[in-house]
């Protein structure tokens, strides 16, 4: 049997294997039922995270969404509403959970580019105290967004504005540790970094699945208060778990190793950004943190996902492509998939017909 032509996975940052490491600490952590709080490994990894982000508590989650979904149920109740960007993952990409399953009323607002809703927009969705209208408790914003990392800035003043209109502020940090690592100052370290971008909330969600190269799990932090309220709603909706020590162990091994190293998943973008300049039909749309996003000229995007599928590299979208960097891939997989691109559009007869349908991708790429 020869062996299978190595494939470089681009779609996302969540489709890393656990390391070897990472398994023997999976295989030597400690368990216990944590329905009845006696798992020792989720206990100390739920206090590292909260000490570590400037929380008093956390709570282990299976997935990003869950995590998310127990935060914004735990700030708002029946009747509430929050505040969401129109793409962002809390509203777009969750099944409308909050209103599902808590008759939460999403308020989307447009974003800019950056993934930024405007202040002035924010504040004149705060709806009025007045039986019209469902009462306005939480401010939800996301960081990285497409990659992009929120400028401290904008974090300070959507939280200044959202508090001084009695809102409570949630960030969806899926990629927090790629935000902390892409703005952190000079010579402070990720966790710190991270830690900065927190205090702007009351709560957060962490995702460990993505750049962390954890097999799965998330966090959500914030007051004592707030996840005692977040632990009612997660065993609700089936997500007290038993012996998950063995998976938080793959979280710790990953807060232990696989920080600071998210900045090579970043230089690896850049690199890949770079050698994709010049090249004449796609355009680099956005290259923040460990996202790049192409945008290919006449329809060709489909063709050249195709072209690509076909020399091993993976990607996704349609008409725009999205490569997502992360602990399985290195330079060579980057030059791999540069060497591929440029064969694409140089290649003779290439036909830029565009057979292919503009279906519209409606944010394929978010996962
Ligand atoms: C991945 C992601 C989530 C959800 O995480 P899952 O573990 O896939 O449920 C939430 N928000 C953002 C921004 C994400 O990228």
């Amino acid at each position: 049997m020869s062996a299978q032509p190595k494939v470089v996975d681009l779609r996302s940052d969540t489709v890393t294997q656990p390391t070897a490491a990472m398994r023997a600490a999976m295989a030597a952590a400690p368990v216990g039922d944590d329905v009845f709080g006696d798992d020792p490994t989720v206990n100390a990894l739920q206090e590292r995270l909260a000490q570590a982000l400037g929380f008093e508590s956390a709570l282990f989650m299976p997935t990003g969404t869950q995590s998310n979904l127990c935060g914004i149920l735990a700030h708002c109740g029946r009747g509430d509403e929050y505040i969401v960007g129109q793409l962002a993952h809390t509203y777009r990409f969750e099944g409308g959970g909050a209103a599902v399953l808590g008759s939460v009323q999403p308020q989307p607002l447009t974003q800019d580019a950056g993934g930024q809703m405007a202040l002035a927009d924010i504040a004149a969705a705060v709806k009025p105290d007045d039986c019209h209208f469902a009462r306005t408790r939480l401010l939800c914003l996301e960081n990285t967004w497409n990659g992009h990392p929120m400028p401290e800035e904008y974090l300070q003043q959507a939280s200044s504005l959202a508090r001084s209109k009695g809102l409570a502020v949630h960030l969806d940090g899926a990629r927090l540790f790629n935000a902390a690592v892409a703005s952190r100052q000079a010579g402070e370290t990720a966790t710190a970094s991270a830690k900065r971008i927190c205090s702007y909330f009351d709560s957060v969600s962490v995702c460990f699945s993505k750049g962390l190269g954890a097999p799965i799990g998330s966090m959500l932090c914030g007051s004592r208060e707030l996840i005692a309220r977040a632990h009612r709603i997660r065993k609700m909706v089936g997500g007290g778990m038993r012996q998950v020590g063995v998976l938080a162990a793959a979280v710790d091994y990953a807060l232990d190793h696989h920080v600071e190293r998210l900045a090579d998943d970043h230089a690896l973008a850049q690199r890949l950004a770079q050698g994709l300049q010049g090249i004449d039909g796609l355009t680099v749309r956005s290259a923040q943190t460990n996202i790049v996003f192409v945008d290919v000229a006449d329809g060709r995007g489909a063709d050249l996902l195709a072209h690509l599928k076909a020399h091993g590299v993976w990607a996704t979208g349609l008409i725009g492509l999205r490569f997502v960097t992360h602990l399985d891939v290195d330079a060579a997989d980057i030059d791999h998939t540069l060497a591929c691109i440029r064969a694409f559009f140089t290649q003779a007869g290439a036909s830029a017909d565009g057979a292919v349908a503009h279906r519209a991708s409606h944010g394929a790429a978010v996962y």
